[in-house]
């Protein structure tokens, strides 16, 4: 059957097989494992991924042609939802020893992350995540503090997880050809994780920090907290600063601070 890319549904497909056995290559050939795999498309890396023999591998592609095909190709050898992702509920789907991998559909690459960031906790087990981005989204994902490309999801992501890059991957290997590079990343939930009450509150004190990415964050501080002097001695931060210059850990002590004193006055 001729599949014909569906734009709306981010489908570039990955036709370059020495990039499809590289990406495989990093998946442990391990029995033990569970593996999901999120936008199989018509199962390229798929049929790479049955090959490490996997306890289960469960893949959820929202295109029914797709899944049809997956269907006939693969049988009973992988669990196929027809489903979308961001409909689905990770928690459904995570079990011992669980890696995520995915060739992510480009237009809700950060939307799947952030869902997933939402989930992770010391409890569940998933072992490592390897997403591929547009090159600029993974560049922000990885950004460090005091660097351009620092920001809200930089912040997300690294609360909970390590991350790192493996390696970029050239327009020409998927079909339809994107117009930018991408990058695949490594995501290693953290051994301990700061805790909050509630992840919206470090989306909020992000969002509201970033967006006055320009400006000092004198005025992030005033808007946040009434008595924004005192939390910010109380807290060692200098209000002459930039949002990107503030660490992970400062936000995430601005947040605890946040939820455990102004909590009912806001997040109602
Ligand atoms: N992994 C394949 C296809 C990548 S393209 C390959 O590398 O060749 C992205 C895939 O995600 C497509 O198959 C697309 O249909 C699927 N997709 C898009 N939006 C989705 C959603 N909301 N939920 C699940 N799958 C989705």
């Amino acid at each position: 059957m001729k599949i014909i890319p569906k734009k709306s549904l981010g489908q570039n497909f990955l036709v370059d097989k020495n990039i499809i056995c590289n990406i495989a290559r990093l998946i442990d050939n391990k029995s033990d494992l569970n593996l999901i795999e999120i936008g199989p498309g018509y199962g390229s890396l798929t049929s790479e991924l049955i090959k490490k023999k996997p306890n289960k591998l469960v893949v959820i592609e929202k295109d029914e042609k797709l899944v049809n095909i997956l269907k006939e190709n693969f049988g009973s050898n992988i669990d196929i939802v027809n489903d979308d992702i961001l409909n689905i509920s990770f928690e459904n789907y995570i079990i011992k020893n669980t890696v995520i991998i995915g060739n992510l559909p480009y237009n809700i690459s950060t939307k799947i992350l952030t869902n997933l960031i939402k989930f992770i906790n010391k409890k569940n087990s998933i072992k490592y995540v390897i997403f591929m981005f547009q090159k600029e989204v993974a560049d922000r994902i990885i950004a460090k503090e005091n660097s351009k490309e620092y920001g809200r999801i930089s912040i997300l992501v690294n609360w909970k997880m390590n991350v790192k890059k493996l390696f970029d991957i050239n327009p020409e290997c998927f079909n339809p050809k994107p117009k930018i590079k991408s990058t695949l990343l490594f995501f290693e939930p953290k051994t301990k994780i700061f805790e909050l009450k509630r992840s919206k509150t470090l989306e909020h004190i992000t969002n509201i920090f970033f967006q006055q990415r320009r400006k000092i964050i004198k005025n992030s501080m005033k808007l946040l907290f009434s008595d924004y002097l005192y939390v910010s001695k109380y807290l060692g931060i200098d209000l002459n600063l930039r949002p990107q210059n503030l660490s992970v850990e400062t936000y995430l002590k601005i947040s605890d601070f946040y939820e455990k004193n102004y909590f009912n006055k806001s997040l109602t």
